[in-house]
């Protein structure tokens, strides 16, 4: 084999530079399935199908194009597999055929990219690493666009890549519209009559092959985390880009407009869902975007909400990722707030079996679908977990195991940094904390909950509030040269000496797991 040409889960597009200089004739492309994957962090079953079903019609789809390909798939009896971890897969493959060199486009994840290196050079073959095409920013450009800053602002970023990419901007080059952002018209409630009829998102029906890898799965990771009952994602290019266009036509009219409410008992409301299909490089972003875009020049969507997606791609997408390659590997250390590293995320995480009723709300579908929106990530799952004291790694992992659209690159900013705050600030000027308060402001889950998000001490006490000011009491310290903390810490001498004492009480038995918070 003159080039073997590996392709990861996650970098399905056709048009990946891996292809670029493949000839048939002597080159293969390699491709596994493989437990190690699917177990250092203990993933959601949806997630597990979300990754192979995609990985096995990529398959088909090469297959069919004329590409001879290698591949390593899992079998639902775990007895009769052979070790098949992603190095130990690919060392078989290397001593079983005289490899000149593999080719790989540039891995999401720096554990896979470092075993990569050493797995090829146990094995004595030659290892290129190929840029990634489908992202807007190399992690060279974005080096070279942090380097000298003493902090790395999304917003600065994000209108760097405006400028460069000529994307929303008039003739004058000036940002369309006048203004480089529209959050104060994207944090819009539902009100009390709720959402009126939500478009829903499409939804795809299991193939054959679709079917297998959930069978399989039941079989092999029965005791995974999460149910696959509703298996419905895209698997291959065709059903994303169907996905793009339903999003586009039915729900980005009003995307950025309800970006931030909640509703209990929705599921998907206005957001793309389309993580999955961009991180699998099933959709490219640039596609994603032009296709907003295109929306907005003929009229189709307003610009507060087409320039709020555009931000979300081309601004926090490309964001994150910068900044995973810029820091790792010190960064997956960062531990800012001093959590306890034992302190992991609290049981009704995995099974959602809590009496509260945001979070409950916000476990039911990500048990069922894998899938939380961004809200409930931040203001809801994170938040809790952040006032909880998780160890910000812990939170990453957790993310890693439960969401389909978790990878490394993306996940660890996000959850650590942004969530946990454990980067110290680098991704957010300020932690995102708040009461109860904020979740009864965004959503009507509050109504439906035994407790009142007011109350910060006694039985019904919200124990975001509790914890809350327990939080904010802990880090007092740390906070108090932050500007953007003042407003927040002078409330802390509001409350006296008795209320201090019952608040400290109800975190420690919330936390030590006396008071239950579960149904
Ligand atoms: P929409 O709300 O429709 O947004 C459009 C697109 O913008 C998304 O599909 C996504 O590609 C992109 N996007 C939006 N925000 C971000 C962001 N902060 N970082 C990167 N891309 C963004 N996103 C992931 O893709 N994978 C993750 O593992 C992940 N982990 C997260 C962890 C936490 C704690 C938080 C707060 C956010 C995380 N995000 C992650 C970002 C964001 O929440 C999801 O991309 C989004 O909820 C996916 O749903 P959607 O496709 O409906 O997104
Ligand atoms: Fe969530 Fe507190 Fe509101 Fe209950 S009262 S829904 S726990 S914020």
């Amino acid at each position: 084999i003159r080039h073997l040409v590996l392709v990861l889960g996650d970098q399905l597009n056709h048009d990946s530079e891996a292809f670029d200089d493949f000839d048939p004739e002597t080159d293969r492309v390699w491709m596994a399935e493989n437990d190690e994957e699917a177990t250092h962090v203990w993933c959601h079953q949806t997630r597990l199908v979300g990754f192979f079903s995609p990985m096995r019609h990529f398959r088909e789809e090469l297959i069919q194009r004329g590409f001879d390909v290698l591949y390593h798939e899992l079998t639902g009896d775990r007895r009769k597999a052979r070790e098949s971890s992603f190095a130990s897969v690919l060392r078989r493959t290397l001593s079983a055929h005289s490899v000149e060199k593999i080719l790989v486009v540039a891995p999401g994840d720096y554990r896979v990219r470092e075993q990569l290196k050493s797995t090829a050079e146990q094995e004595d073959v030659p290892l290129e690493f190929l840029a990634d095409n489908h992202f807007y920013c190399s992690p060279d450009q974005f080096d070279e666009w942090a380097s000298g800053r003493k902090s790395m602002v999304m917003e600065q970023f994000y209108r760097a890549m405006r400028k460069e990419h000529s994307i929303l901007l008039d003739e004058e080059g000036a940002p369309e519209g006048g203004q480089w952002n529209f959050d104060q018209d994207n944090r819009k409630t539902f009100g009390k009559g709720g959402p009126k009829e939500v478009p829903p998102t499409p939804s795809f029906e299991p193939d054959a092959i679709t079917r297998e890898v959930i069978a399989m799965v039941r079989d092999r990771f029965e005791d995974h985390p999460g149910k696959v009952d509703r298996f419905d994602l895209p698997v291959c290019r065709d059903q994303a880009l169907e996905s793009l266009d339903d999003f586009i036509e039915h729900r980005l009219p009003l995307f950025g407009t309800y970006q931030d409410a909640m509703w209990e008992g929705e599921t998907f409301l206005y957001h793309s869902r389309l993580s999955h299909s961009i991180n699998l490089h099933l959709l490219s972003p640039k596609e994603v975007v032009d296709a907003a875009v295109k929306a907005y020049k003929n009229g189709d969507a307003p610009l507060n909400c087409v320039e709020g997606f555009v931000r979300q791609i081309l601004g926090w997408r490309e964001y994150v990722r910068g900044v995973y390659w810029n820091r790792m590997p010190d960064y997956e250390e960062r531990n800012a707030l001093h959590c306890d590293s034992e302190q992991d995320v609290p049981p009704f995480f995995w099974d959602g079996n809590t009496d509260m009723a945001c979070v409950s709300d916000a476990m039911r579908l990500l048990v069922d679908t894998a899938y939380a929106h961004h809200i409930q990530r931040l203001m809801v799952l994170g938040l809790f977990a952040q006032l909880f004291g998780t160890h910000p790694l812990r939170f990453h992992h957790w993310h890693m195991a439960m969401y389909a659209d978790a990878i490394d690159w993306v996940s660890l900013p996000n959850a650590l940094g942004m969530s946990q705050y454990g980067d110290g600030g680098l991704m957010a000027t300020k932690p995102y904390c708040a009461t109860g308060k904020y979740i009864n402001r965004m959503s009507n889950h509050c109504k439906n909950c035994r407790y009142d998000p007011a109350k910060s001490t006694g039985d019904d006490a919200c124990p975001f509030t509790t914890l809350y000011w327990d939080f904010l009491d802990r880090h007092k310290q740390q906070f108090q040269n932050n500007n953007r903390m003042t407003l927040q810490l002078k409330n802390i001498e509001r409350k006296d000496s008795s209320e201090w004492t019952a608040i400290r009480s109800r975190a420690r038995k919330i936390r030590s797991g006396a008071i239950k918070l579960q149904q």
